[in-house]
């Protein structure tokens, strides 16, 4: 019988659609290799009619309210090629015990070749009540392949400015060690399978070096860093810049960043800033964040951020991301917009 650990290992040692022997897949979900075969159809079709399709990596909702047809719909209109909408598990679902919801089953039984299967967000309650039933439940669910990436974990995140407004302020403000245990069972979770996780790790200078040393103990794992360049308090993070950004990209192999941020005017409530610092005086890329993606294409990822109290508001964080990516040298548009996501996915170049 082997244990845990030597079977995700033979697991992941597997390409995506070969068969497991003696396991079955998860039921309701497709062949990896199969949905990989649809997905790369859906991006030509889009790239043939001349637009460019991009993946959103970052996406989440409540999954007892979002309406599946509404987004699948959305996406085609607005030439999005692929999303990975991650469930959040509320509080409700939290209190009747669950520990992983399978709204990805659903997504890609109903939409196969538009959505990306992934675990849930690592968020509270679950991540802070429960750090080690929710982990073991991402784990089944990853090794049972019913997700091929996992979500996105908060290990430091602030009240966002509508939770503020909300009332929602204190409750929000998340502060889980990534050196603790539940950040060693990530990062680890994530080398043992291959899969890419993302964090939310808001941004104080206190706070780098145990990420660094994270990064540095798992050099394999593949870390997604959302939000590239949002600071929202920037006295607390003196050290952050892009020539930072630049010394951990070229450190760690296998770090990447997505570019779901504010446009130039939004303005972090809170801390009164204007909190997306990738954008310069003129409404354009601030030089130093322009030169560091023209120098390090492949590391950057097209997301939406979209969550489920904004869902309806896609078209307006479509257009918005559409404008950054426009900033982009054409080249490194397809780069930042599908194909980066592709070789995180599937370890290799769309073709
Ligand atoms: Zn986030």
């Amino acid at each position: 019988m082997m244990n845990r650990r030597r079977l995700t290992q033979t697991l992941f040692a597997l390409p995506f659609g070969a068969a497991l022997p003696g396991l079955g897949r998860a039921q309701g979900m497709p062949d990896f290799g199969v949905l990989k075969a649809g997905y790369a159809q859906r991006l030509k079709k889009i790239l043939a009619a001349g637009e460019l399709p991009y993946v959103d990596m970052e996406s989440s909702c409540n999954p007892t309210r979002v309406d599946i047809d509404f987004v699948a719909k959305n996406l085609d209109r607005l030439n999005i090629g692929l999303m990975a909408l991650s469930a959040d598990i509320g509080e409700g679902q939290f209190k009747r015990g669950v520990r992983y919801d399978g709204l990805s089953e659903k997504l890609v039984a109903a939409y196969p070749d538009r959505f990306i299967p992934i675990g849930n967000g690592g968020q509270p309650p679950a991540l802070t009540e429960a750090p080690a039933e929710f982990m073991d439940a991402q784990e089944a669910a990853a090794v049972k392949r019913q997700i091929m990436c996992l979500g996105e974990f908060e290990f430091h995140h602030y009240p966002s400015g509508r939770q503020v407004k909300r009332g929602e302020g204190d409750e929000r403000h998340v502060n889980v060690p990534i050196d603790g245990p539940t950040g060693h069972r990530v990062f680890s979770l994530s080398e043992k399978t291959g899969m890419a996780f993302q964090i939310h790790y808001e941004i104080e200078d206190a706070l780098l070096a145990p990420l660094e040393q994270m990064l540095a103990q798992y050099p394999k794992a593949k870390v997604v860093w959302c939000h590239l360049a949002q600071v929202r308090y920037s006295e607390r993070a003196t050290r952050y810049n892009a020539a930072y950004v630049d010394g951990l990209i070229r450190r760690f192999h296998n770090l990447h960043f997505d570019t779901a941020f504010g446009d130039s005017a939004s303005v972090y409530r809170p801390s009164n800033q204007r909190h997306a610092r990738i954008w310069g005086s003129d409404g354009g890329l601030a030089g130093e964040w322009r030169d560091l993606l023209a120098a390090h294409p492949k590391r950057f990822l097209s997301a939406l951020d979209l969550g489920g109290d904004r869902m309806d508001r896609i078209g307006e964080y479509d257009q918005r991301h559409r404008y950054f990516l426009k900033l982009l040298p054409a080249e490194i548009q397809h780069q930042v917009a599908y194909r980066n996501a592709w070789s995180l996915l599937f370890g290799e170049e769309f073709a």
